[in-house]
């Protein structure tokens, strides 16, 4: 199958200091097939954000390529970001409208849509709260429902529950579950918690630490739903630790 998006020799320096280059990766080869649910883990560092920023378009001084497929434009590309980026003045409403602002679709259409979004997440009544009167799960709720009401085809979440306390995680982690299976989209995430991981995806890519590498890719063909406490999940962790060992 045609991968909807790939990287071949990816590699990254940033600028530290006039003249000073910092190697954040390496080599990154990756290929992502449509549909699947793809993360990245590594230690702090390791460049996965740096990674999802190359893939997404967000930036593009890197050597090496990205290749996403022709039919894919920058529209159909969605975010979920670690601390919410919700606009702080606008309420829950006005904040999933903001993905279809300046994208020419017209007031009633956009009302359909945020209707749809509110209904989907369960935040129908919170519609006209703002961020800081709802608790962290909710304000990524809110995050993920904007994402989402764009329709995009290929979904990028950067630590997407790192703030969020367990249970709120939990919820969400199974919230984008039904959603992935639902809508069929493509998801790339970013995480450093290895349980996560393993409960979401197809394939993991483990990371060395700086400069990052691919380690290794995981194929995760556990069961759909996880079972966290089975031998087999267990057995799976294990392997990614200790990919990970410091050595
Ligand atoms: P991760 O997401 O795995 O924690 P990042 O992709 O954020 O890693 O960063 C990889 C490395 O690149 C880190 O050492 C980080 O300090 C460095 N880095 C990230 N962004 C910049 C930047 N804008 N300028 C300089 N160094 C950066």
């Amino acid at each position: 199958m045609k991968p909807i998006i790939k990287t071949t020799n990816l590699t990254k320096f940033y600028q530290e200091a006039p003249g000073k280059h910092l190697l954040a990766l390496e080599n990154i080869d990756l290929s992502i097939t449509e549909g699947e649910f793809f993360v990245i883990v590594g230690p702090s560092g390791s460049g996965k954000s740096t990674i999802l920023r190359a893939l997404s378009g967000l930036d593009t001084d890197f050597e090496g390529q990205v290749y996403t497929l022709p039919s894919i434009n920058p529209s159909d590309l969605g975010f979920v970001f670690q601390q919410f980026a919700l606009l702080p003045w606008l309420t829950v409403y006005e904040n999933i409208e903001l993905g279809l602002i300046g994208r020419n679709i017209p007031e009633a259409e956009r009302k359909e849509v945020v209707r749809r979004e509110l209904e989907q997440f369960g935040l129908q009544k919170f519609s006209e709260s703002f961020p800081h009167e709802l608790s962290g799960g909710m304000r990524q709720r809110v995050g993920i429902a904007r994402a989402m009401a764009t329709d995009p085809k290929i979904l990028f979440l950067d630590e997407p529950f790192s703030e969020l306390d367990y249970f709120s995680a939990e919820t969400l982690r199974r919230e984008l579950l039904e959603i992935w299976h639902k809508r069929k989209l493509t998801i790339i995430m970013v995480s450093h918690i290895i349980q996560e991981a393993l409960e979401l995806s197809d394939r993991i890519a483990v990371l060395s630490g700086r400069p990052g590498h691919v380690l290794k890719i995981i194929n995760n063909t556990l069961p759909r739903p996880r079972n966290l406490r089975s031998p087999e999940f267990y057995k799976l962790e294990d392997k990614i630790y200790s990919l990970l060992k410091p050595t």
